[in-house]
């Protein structure tokens, strides 16, 4: 028998991670492109880095590292539950949102059950799905790619077992109104879980953002993912957090290994809650980052979305993936190309710092001789 046949007969047949020039390190891109400055505007990472209050705990957090972390991450849940005014027990941390999006799917997913998710979004959904036999099952997007809760509650099934949303939307940026979110709940059968994934809950404001925590306060079969990689700065601790009912965040636990959240994360996570002008100063330069880009576009003649979270999604009109490899070669500057949805024209670009906002309209400009 050949090694490659023994692996479990649920096995995803995806590409793995990593194999893309911008899924690399911004070191590894700069071998790849022999170049010694590149700016990486592919990751939504925040150009602030981490609350100096963070650093401070954290650096205190290492000298213990010779002790386990508590198993469930006990300060952390209880300042969130703090925060969001819902029990300690309704919530349950991951090694980044990522994993969480994986227990989700072993937790629940048997093969052959159905999950809805919709056809522009988040992909780790989608591998979710493939990692434990079960299908996803792709929703339209509506006409502005905006996501579209009647074409998904179309496509529920008695096989459908999960229902995944990001709100805001990667890579739209675009969010789902409240009104739409209470007709859909109340839509629901109740063989249906929800997972709303709000990754970037903290940058959306304004009135037509609204947070899915109210529903599970309400019982509803929600649960919510956020994470500490986007506002907080800290990708690299990996750092998630679930909200959800009771019997959702238990079942979790059940295949959450002991101890997948190390305990510089978790004194970090608690600094950064606590130090929510850092959070203020990282809004601030969003905006102002935000505001940079659409000014840009809107000479160019590109349509783009009004963001909700530090990245923008712009439709240029140019073969996506040219551009990409033109600014990456020419400029050293990495976008997200989102040729992969059928989106043949558009990127997401990331809210990095003025100077790699300023270096890639200058390279725009350079390229559609504005
Ligand atoms: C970045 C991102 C995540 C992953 O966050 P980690 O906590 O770093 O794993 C999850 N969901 C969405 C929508 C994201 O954009």
């Amino acid at each position: 028998m050949k090694i490659e046949q023994l692996v479990r007969e649920v096995y995803p047949n995806l590409m793995p991670y990593t194999s893309k020039l911008a899924d690399l390190p911004v070191e590894e891109i700069k071998k790849v492109l022999g170049k010694e400055r590149v700016f990486k505007l592919s990751f939504n990472e925040n150009p602030l880095g981490p609350s100096p209050k963070a650093i401070e705990a954290m650096q205190q957090a290492i000298r213990k590292l010779n002790l386990y972390p508590s198993s469930t991450g006990a300060l952390v849940q209880q300042k969130i539950a703090e925060m969001e005014e819902v029990l300690p027990e309704n919530i349950i941390l991951s090694n980044g949102a990522d994993e969480m999006i994986t227990m989700v799917a072993q937790t629940y997913l048997d093969p052959g059950d159905e999950v809805i998710i919709p056809e522009v979004t988040f992909v780790q959904y989608f591998a979710s799905a493939h990692l434990m036999g079960a299908k996803p099952v792709l929703a339209p997007m509506k006409e502005d790619l905006g996501i579209d809760l009647q074409a998904i509650l179309d496509r529920i099934t008695t096989k459908t077992k999960l229902i995944c949303l990001c709100n805001p939307n990667n890579p739209t940026g675009a969010v789902i109104r409240k009104q739409e979110l209470v007709s859909f709940f109340q839509q629901l059968p109740d063989h249906v879980i929800v997972v709303i994934d709000e990754a970037y809950h903290e940058y959306a404001g304004g009135p037509e953002y609204f947070s899915s925590i109210p529903f599970v306060k309400e019982n509803y079969p929600v649960f919510v993912i956020r994470t500490f990689s986007k506002i907080y700065s800290m990708a690299a601790a990996r750092l998630g957090y679930g909200i959800g009912p009771v019997p959702i965040v238990n079942a979790i636990h059940q295949v959450r290994s002991p101890f997948n959240v190390n305990s510089v994360a978790q004194a970090g996570a608690v600094a950064s809650l606590k130090d929510q002008e850092h959070v203020e100063q990282a809004l601030k330069i969003n905006e102002a980052g935000k505001n940079l880009l659409y000014k840009a576009f809107e000479e160019l003649g590109f349509t783009y979305i009004k963001s909700h979270g530090n990245f923008v999604y712009v439709n240029t009109g140019y073969n996506s993936g040219e551009l990409f490899t033109q600014l990456a070669e020419q400029y050293g500057i990495i976008v997200r190309n989102l040729s992969g949805y059928g989106l043949t024209t558009s990127l997401r670009i990331s809210v990095g710092t003025e100077d790699e906002l300023q270096a890639l309209i200058q390279a725009l400009y350079l390229i559609f001789e504005k």
